[in-house]
């Protein structure tokens, strides 16, 4: 996982959740974070998740890296 990659979701994270991981399946904050991995294990049903889930980043990597290189273009 690239450097850029990585703070593109730390970004995603702010923006869809405002920092704070909710589960797409129950809508629970109740998350554990996986170490080294930008996912997260929900509490209430014990499902896995990452803040692509339900977007169009998950689907498809290729817009995830546009809209990460739109947004650093913006900021450099
Ligand atoms: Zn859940």
């Amino acid at each position: 996982m690239s450097r850029n990659h990585e703070e593109c979701l730390i970004l995603l994270e702010q923006i869809r959740w405002n920092g704070k991981p909710k589960c797409p399946y129950c809508g629970s904050n109740n998350a554990t974070r996986y170490k080294n991995e930008h996912r997260y294990h929900c509490n209430e049903c014990f499902t896995s998740y990452s803040v692509t889930v339900g977007t169009l980043f998950h689907k498809t990597y290729f817009f995830g890296s546009v809209f990460c290189k739109q947004i650093f273009r913006q900021e450099s």
